[in-house]
């Protein structure tokens, strides 16, 4: 008889992730509105800090990112020794659970809240709980509620990722006052920077001594394919998390990158306000076409269909113009597509697709 080597309890529970296509078999000028990516590319500025770190490729990358938390510190107003730099947030959101959750903790998680948080409570052995949302909007009486002696983090998206939506600072204050004082708040911040004025959620975490913010370098930076995260937060869970760190996690080439990308403020600058006038456009043109959406603070949509037929329908029709989209049944909302705001081509066609679709379907 053979036993099979079995791996640590929770591993298995973990579902293969499932990453925004970027192919349509046997259609051309394909435009991938799935990953919530920067329609623009990255800034030139980083561009050319990838191309100047070819030279250097032979070199192992500086171990404490010295140069890259100075930068994300001038940037933000932040202690540069409270920073601590990953391999996407994903790495930190992995850090974390790893560091404060195992077998009999809880991790708790918005309804429909991004899929990492229950991946890497699984992956330290913990056990993911999910709060009710309010009509996809985080409810802090729900989180709280859900709450109990055995929670050890709190994670949300702030605004949230699928459906981008955000609650305000006071109601974070309130989550952070009410939630058990050995359990850490998670705030993450991937489309804080989306948001006018939001500090993400830093003032809280520079403040309290169980409170931590993740930023990626991902979603406006347009930065995903090298994979560079950072998290904030006080000094004794830095402290922690720099212990699980890998000595060499980020490449000289992410780092160099990061670091001038974070500088070009006039690119982001031009990059954000073209997402604030396109997602404004796309919601009106969806919406008169009886596709309603929520107010999003992000750089998508999340369209909302008669039920899970229609919105699978619509995305098929989609896929046939060429137009990825990302459908959200995994998430728990069957009915809806969540649909990066691209640029204004892009944004054009989605809503002529959505229109011809739902003339069709009329
Ligand atoms: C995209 C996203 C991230 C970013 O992940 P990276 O690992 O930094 O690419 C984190 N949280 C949410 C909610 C996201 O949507």
């Amino acid at each position: 008889m053979t036993t099979q080597p079995q791996p640590q309890p929770g591993i298995l529970e973990i579902a293969l992730y499932q990453g925004g296509a970027s192919a349509i078999a046997g259609v051309d000028n394909v435009v991938k509105l799935s990953s919530n990516e920067n329609p623009f590319g990255p800034s030139p500025a980083a561009i050319q800090a990838v191309r100047a770190s070819a030279a250097d490729l032979h070199r192992y990358p500086p171990t404490d990112h010295g140069n890259l938390r100075a930068a994300i510190g001038e940037a933000h107003g932040l202690d540069p020794d409270r920073i601590i730099c990953g391999v996407g947030s994903d790495e930190v959101i992995n850090w974390l659970c790893q560091a404060y959750a195992g077998p009999g903790d809880e991790v708790l998680h918005t309804e429909h809240g991004f899929s990492m948080y229950r991946i890497s409570a699984l992956g330290a052995g913990a056990t993911p709980v999910a709060a009710p949302e309010r009509e996809r909007v985080t409810d802090v009486d729900a989180l709280l509620d859900a709450c109990t002696d055995r929670t050890r983090l709190v994670f949300i998206a702030n605004p949230n990722n699928p459906t981008g939506t955000m609650i305000g600072g006071n109601e974070l204050a309130r989550l952070a006052d009410g939630i058990p004082d050995r359990a850490i708040l998670v705030l993450d911040g991937a489309y804080a920077e989306f948001v006018p004025g939001y500090d993400g959620g830093a003032s809280l975490a520079t403040d309290r001594p169980n409170v931590f913010m993740t930023r990626t370098f991902s979603k406006l930076y347009g930065l995903g394919g090298l994979r560079i995260g950072w998290g904030y937060g006080p000094r004794g869970i830095i402290d922690v998390l720099n212990r699980l760190r890998g000595p060499f996690n980020l490449s000289g080439t992410a780092l160099a990158a990061a670091e001038a990308a974070i500088r070009d403020r006039s690119y982001t600058d031009r990059c954000l306000a073209e997402n604030a006038r396109l997602r404004v456009w796309l919601g009106e043109a969806l919406a008169a076409v009886g596709v309603p959406s929520d107010v999003s603070h992000t750089n998508f949509i999340l369209a909302r269909f008669r039920d899970a037929a229609d919105a699978d329908a619509c995305d098929a029709h989609l896929k046939r113009d060429g137009l990825i989209v990302r459908k959200v049944a995994g998430y728990g909302l069957p009915n809806c597509l969540r649909i990066t705001v691209g640029d204004e081509p892009a944004c054009r066609r989605v809503a002529a697709s959505v229109a011809a679709f739902k003339g069709r379907a009329a």
